[in-house]
């Protein structure tokens, strides 16, 4: 784990260790205020239960909790943008794989903060075991909760499907805090959160 920490550091990441899911919720209210926020979906946030607080001090676009026809769109343009992370490598890596795009496009985009909200289980191995756990771990568990006719969702092993309801279609990997971001953080949290 340290090394990993270590390792996102040296890529531009500022990262924050939180000990339980309630003080990262307590740290993600104690430093966004009157900013317009947007949050990917993420079981990670859910457990987090921190939406109703944000929105206190901030405007949220979450569609998990307020869903509407342009929520991705006005959360991916937020001033800040809260998601997790299928997986972080050992090279200090920060992997997504999204099937709409909304989720990878909202840590992409110029933004003043990104921050990623993640549990010990994210922390990977080397980037092939990383992409393994986003790919055969994350992303099986993820059909399943929504639903979705793939074979995954089955037998909880990545078949790279050419189902309608594939729900991996675009992978990111940030080696790097891009360019135009002003911050991109990782919040880890000592405890297993999400897939
Ligand atoms: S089987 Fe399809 S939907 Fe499931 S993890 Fe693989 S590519 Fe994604």
């Amino acid at each position: 784990m340290e090394k990993t920490l270590e390792n996102l550091q040296k890529n531009g990441f500022t990262v924050t260790r939180c000990a339980t899911k309630e003080d990262a919720a307590d740290y993600l209210v104690q430093t966004l205020h009157g900013k317009s926020v947007g949050m990917g979906g993420s079981m990670t946030l859910e457990a987090l239960d921190v939406y109703d607080r944000l929105t206190a001090d901030n405007t949220v676009y979450w569609h998990q909790a307020a869903p509407g026809p342009d929520a991705m769109e006005k959360a991916d343009n937020a001033q800040v943008y809260i998601t997790s992370a299928n997986a972080i490598s050992q090279e200090g890596y920060i992997l997504n794989i999204d099937g709409r795009g909304n989720r990878v496009a909202g840590t992409l985009m110029s933004k003043e903060r990104v921050i990623f909200v993640v549990g010990r289980n994210k922390l990977a191995g080397p980037m092939a075991e990383a992409l393994d756990r986003a790919r055969n771990v994350a992303a099986p568990l993820n059909a399943r909760r929504l639903g979705k006719k793939t074979p995954c969702a089955v037998d909880g092993v990545c078949h790279d499907c050419a189902s309608p309801d594939r729900i991996c279609n675009a992978l990111v990997v940030l080696w790097k805090k891009p360019m135009g971001c002003r911050s991109m953080e990782v919040v880890v949290v000592d405890e297993a959160l999400g897939y």
